[in-house]
């Protein structure tokens, strides 16, 4: 089938290179000149494992076009993705205004002899669906098109791969959600993810069915927000159990295998930290909080999972103060930056808040981290110094903090870098790393709860 995905960062780009990697004819469009170019060399303007790769080979297919000019995508596809970013706004709201601007370039392109399935891949305030048709009839008005005569209908596919591991959770999802009252719109998606359906795609031994979950429009856009909702709740949950554990001598690695054990609760997002960032569940909770009060309701349970969570990126100071007292003129090594591993995402990261406060207490910060190279001013970093290796991270550092749970720290040379510390502690804000090892190499060991 034919194509289009409007906006390439981590969806977008993901979704264009495996719809085209099934056997579709994709053209991806973004506004942004310099990433165009650079993907039209075949280079990913982001690091995602395994896209590049997949990328290339799409390209080589024929199949993976890149491009800026909007009219030329919308021509080509029968179906066009909207996967421009949402961020959040100060209020919490989401800012639509990007996809505002997609809906109504879609509406000024929109050629009347051809049916075209509008897809909103971006996360969405619940009832976008209804508002980006009335804004594409906007665009199709003002280049003095006749709205009666455009044919097309608005369905809802929310994304839910996960940055660091993209590909394979495309192709393993665990379902599919189609939002549409109309039939129509909702067989052309079945056509599409057909191949992927199936599970051929998927690389688990025998071919697992992904199930397909179809909705009303609202529904749709509420699956999205009440999922990433959850999780975020549940990783606040084991959080401040975490921080219990702490008080009691309890240790919440046990506790979360003892909880996680039990097929009502489930293993994952029990994992104690520094808490949840990145660019999807920070916004993501905020928009249905600030949704909730526009419809007259208060929402407890997640504002009280958006506190935790702000106290929790925090919790590392509290562990340092304890430990080092005064930080004023210390120097802390922070062990990754990124929000997670496998990731060159730096939205809303809990080491930005982490380092922010560190220099407001008087501390410097250096920091490694294997993605983010030390010109990482260019992920808006400030006040940290980044070094190139985790040696010379260790130079002189009065503590280390493990931030992000890459797995190549696991593998350090912890001995080597215990003789360039200045004082051999270490503060794993993961809960990540060998706590026996390093005691016997006369670290000072402090986790989260653990
Ligand atoms: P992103 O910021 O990485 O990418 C957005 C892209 O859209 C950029 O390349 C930008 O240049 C482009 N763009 C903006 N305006 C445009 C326009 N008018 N025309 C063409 N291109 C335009 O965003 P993202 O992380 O890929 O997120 C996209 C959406 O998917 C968001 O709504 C997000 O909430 C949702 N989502 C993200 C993830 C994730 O892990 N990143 C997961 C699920 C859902």
């Amino acid at each position: 089938m034919k194509v289009c995905v409007i906006g390439t960062g981590y969806v977008g780009l993901v979704t264009g290179v495996c719809l085209s990697h099934i056997g579709h004819e994709v053209v991806c469009i973004d506004n942004n000149e310099q990433k165009v170019k650079l993907m039209q060399s075949g280079r990913s303007p982001i690091y995602e494992p395994g896209l590049s790769e997949l990328m290339q080979s799409s390209m080589d297919s024929g199949r993976l076009t890149f491009t800026t000019d909007l009219a030329m995508g919308v021509n080509h596809g029968e179906i066009l993705f909207i996967a421009v970013g949402t961020p959040a706004l100060p209020t919490g709201e989401s800012d639509t205004r990007y996809v505002e601007a997609v809906a109504r370039g879609i509406g000024e392109h929109l050629p009347t002899d051809a049916y075209k399935v509008i897809v909103n891949k971006s996360t969405v305030p619940i009832g976008s669906g209804d508002w980006v048709r009335m804004i594409i009839l906007d665009g199709v008005k003002e280049k003095g098109g006749d709205p009666t005569v455009v044919q097309f209908d608005v369905v809802s596919n929310p994304e839910f791969l996960r940055e660091g591991s993209a590909i394979q959770d495309t192709f393993n999802t665990d379902r599919i959600v189609l939002g549409s009252s109309n039939d129509k719109a909702i067989a052309l998606m079945k056509e599409l993810y057909a191949p992927l359906v199936g599970g051929k795609f998927s690389d688990e031994g025998t071919p697992t069915p992904i199930p397909v979950v179809e909705t009303d429009l609202n529904s749709a856009e509420m699956i999205k927000y009440a999922a990433n909702a959850f999780l975020a709740t549940k990783i606040s949950f084991i959080n401040e159990v975490a921080n219990v554990c702490d008080r009691v001598g309890a240790d919440v690695l046990q506790v979360a295998k003892g909880i996680g054990l039990d097929s009502r609760i489930g293993k994952k997002f029990l994992q104690a930290g520094l808490g949840w960032g990145g660019s999807c569940f920070p916004k993501d909770v905020a928009a249905l909080i600030h949704t909730a009060e526009d419809y007259g309701y208060h929402s407890q349970i997640l504002e009280a999972a958006v506190e935790v969570n702000k106290r929790q990126k925090l919790i590392v100071l509290e562990k340092l103060q304890q430990e080092l007292k005064i930080l004023k003129g210390k120097t802390i090594g922070l062990l990754g930056l990124t929000f997670k591993p496998d990731t060159d995402d730096m939205r809303d990261a809990p080491s930005i808040k982490l380092i922010a406060e560190l220099n407001r207490l008087g501390a410097r910060v250096k920091a490694y981290d294997p993605i983010v190279s030390p010109n990482g001013i260019s992920h808006g970093l400030t006040g940290v110094i980044i070094e190139s290796s985790p040696e010379m991270l260790a130079d002189d550092c009065d503590a280390l903090v493990l931030v992000t749970d890459w797995a190549e720290f696991q593998d350090l040379d912890f001995g080597a870098l215990a003789n360039r510390l200045h004082n051999r502690l270490i503060i794993d804000g993961r809960n990540f790393l060998d706590k026996d090892k390093l005691t016997e190499l006369g670290f000072r060991y402090v986790g989260v709860g653990h």
